[in-house]
C-alpha cells in the first residue's frame, strides 16, 4: 500500500467498531482513522476522537443540544449529527474506505452515498444488503468500488472464492454455531428471557445480532446477504451447524473440492482482512493451536427448532420485497422481545405474519424498498402490541 489507507467507521463504539479500532492501532503504519460515528454515547466517541485526532465525528442522536456538543470533543474535530452527519462522514473527501457497523439498516443511505462518492466499503451491517442488495450491488459495479464483506462467514467465502469464476461454484456452505439453544428441549424455548438469549456461547457481539443468533434469524439474514454478495441462486446456499465457530464458511466447487477458511471466533481476523485488503499483515489475536486436540463437528440445521431460518429461505426464494419484509419484521420483533412485550417463540410468528400480510412486489427503485420497510415495521409492530 503506497500511503496510509484512510478509514471512517460508522458504529465505532460498538462491538465491530471496537475491534476495528484495535486493528487500526496495531497497523497504524498502514491505516489511519480520520472520522467516526456512533449512536448517542458521547464519552466513548470523545475518547476515540482524542486518541485518533479525528477530523470529523458523528453523533446520530445527541443527548444534548447539537450546538453544545463541540465542548465534549477536541478543538480540531468537526462534530456532525443525525443522518446528514452520517452521510457527511461516509463521503468525507479525506476518506478512502468506510467500515459500516451500525445495527440494522440505519446506515443504508450513508452506504449508498459512500458508494456514489467512490469510497470502498467494508460492510458489517448485513441488514443493508438483505434490504436493498438488488440496488446496491449494481451501484458497486457502476462506481467501480470494492465492497468487502466483514461478516465472518462472507469474509470466509470471499477468501475461499478468490478469483474463481462463479460458474465453477457448486454451492456455498455457511456455517452457524447454532447459538445458545442448539440442544435446549423445544418446550423450554417459549420461556427464554432476553437477558439469557443475548449471551452467545462463542462470540462477543452487540445485543441485536446476539439475539438473532439465538433464533438463527442471523443465519437467515446471512443467507440472503450471500445471495447478493456473490451472485448465487437460492439453491446454491446451504447452512451447516458447526458449534465450534472455527470454520467460518466453505465453498464447494463443481469438481467436488471444498475450500474452507478457519480462524478462532474473533472478528478481528475478518475486519483486518477488509481494512488492509489485499495486503496481509500480522494478525492481532491468537491463532489456532494445532498442538492441542481440536474437534470440529458439523450437522444439518433443524428447521423446526429454528423457524426464522426457514422463513429467511422462504423470503429468499420469494425474492422482490420479501427479504426487506423479513428483515424489518425481525428487527421489530427483536425490539419487542428485548422490551419483554413478546416471547422468544413469537419472533418467528411476527415475521411470518408480516410476510403473509404484505404483498410481495418487484421493487421499482430504492424508494419502493424503503416504503416496504416502513410498512412492514408498522404491521409487525401492530402484532407485538395486539
Ligand atoms: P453493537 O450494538 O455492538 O454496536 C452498534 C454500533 O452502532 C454502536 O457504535 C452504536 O453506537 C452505533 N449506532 C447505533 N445506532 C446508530 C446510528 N443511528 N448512527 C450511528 N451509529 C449508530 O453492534 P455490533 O455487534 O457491532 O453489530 C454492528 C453490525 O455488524 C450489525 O449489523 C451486525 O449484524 C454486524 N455484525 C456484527 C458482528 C459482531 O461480531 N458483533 C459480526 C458480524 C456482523
Ligand atoms: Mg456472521
Amino acid at each position: 500500500m503506497p500511503s496510509k489507507r484512510r478509514i471512517a467507521i460508522l458504529g465505532a463504539t460498538g462491538s465491530i467498531g471496537q475491534n476495528a479500532l484495535r486493528v487500526i492501532r496495531a497497523h497504524s503504519d498502514q491505516l489511519e482513522l480520520v472520522a467516526a460515528a456512533g449512536g448517542s454515547r458521547i464519552a466513548p466517541l470523545a475518547a476515540i476522537a482524542q486518541e485518533f485526532q479525528l477530523r470529523q465525528v458523528g453523533v446520530f442522536e445527541p443527548p444534548i443540544p447539537p450546538g453544545e456538543l463541540h465542548g465534549s470533543f477536541p478543538a480540531q474535530t468537526q462534530v456532525v449529527t443525525g443522518m446528514q452527519g452520517l452521510i457527511e462522514i461516509a463521503t468525507h473527501p479525506d476518506v478512502d474506505m468506510v467500515l459500516i457497523a451500525v445495527v440494522g439498516t440505519t446506515a443504508l443511505l450513508p452506504c449508498i452515498e459512500a458508494i456514489r462518492a467512490k469510497k470502498d466499503i467494508a460492510l458489517a451491517s448485513k441488514e443493508i444488503l438483505v434490504m436493498a442488495g438488488e440496488f446496491i450491488m449494481p451501484m458497486v459495479r457502476e462506481h467501480g468500488v470494492q465492497l468487502l464483506p466483514t461478516d465472518s462467514e462472507h469474509n470466509a467465502i470471499f477468501q475461499c472464492l478468490r478469483d474463481e469464476p462463479l460458474r465453477t461454484v457448486e454451492k456455498v456452505l455457511l456455517t452457524a454455531s447454532g447459538g445458545r439453544y442448539l440442544n435446549t428441549p423445544v418446550e423450554q424455548l417459549a420461556s427464554i428471557p432476553a437477558e439469557e438469549a443475548v449471551l452467545h456461547p462463542n462470540w462477543s457481539m452487540g445485543q441485536k445480532i446476539s439475539i438473532d443468533s439465538s433464533t438463527m434469524a442471523n443465519k437467515g439474514l446471512e443467507v440472503i446477504e450471500a445471495r447478493w454478495l456473490f451472485g448465487l441462486q437460492p439453491e446454491q446456499i446451504e447452512v451447516v451447524i458447526h458449534p465450534q465457530s472455527i470454520v467460518h464458511s466453505m465453498v464447494q466447487f463443481r469438481d467436488g473440492s471444498l475450500i474452507a477458511q478457519l480462524s478462532p471466533p474473533n472478528m478481528s481476523f475478518a475486519i483486518q482482512h477488509c481494512l488492509l485488503y489485499p495486503e496481509r499483515a500480522c494478525g492481532i489475536d491468537a491463532t489456532l493451536d494445532f498442538s492441542q486436540c481440536l474437534t470440529l463437528e458439523f450437522q444439518p440445521p433443524d428447521q423446526d427448532r429454528f423457524p426464522c431460518l426457514r422463513l429467511a429461505f422462504d423470503a429468499l426464494r420469494l425474492g422482490h420485497t420479501a427479504p426487506a419484509i423479513f428483515n424489518a419484521a425481525n428487527e421489530i420483533a427483536v425490539s419487542a422481545f428485548v422490551e419483554k412485550r413478546i416471547g422468544f417463540l413469537d419472533i418467528p410468528r411476527v415475521i411470518e405474519f408480516t410476510l403473509e400480510n404484505l404483498p410481495i412486489l418487484k421493487p421499482a427503485n430504492i424508494e419502493t424498498i424503503i416504503e416496504t420497510d416502513q410498512e412492514a415495521r408498522r404491521i409487525s409492530h401492530q402484532w407485538t402490541v395486539s
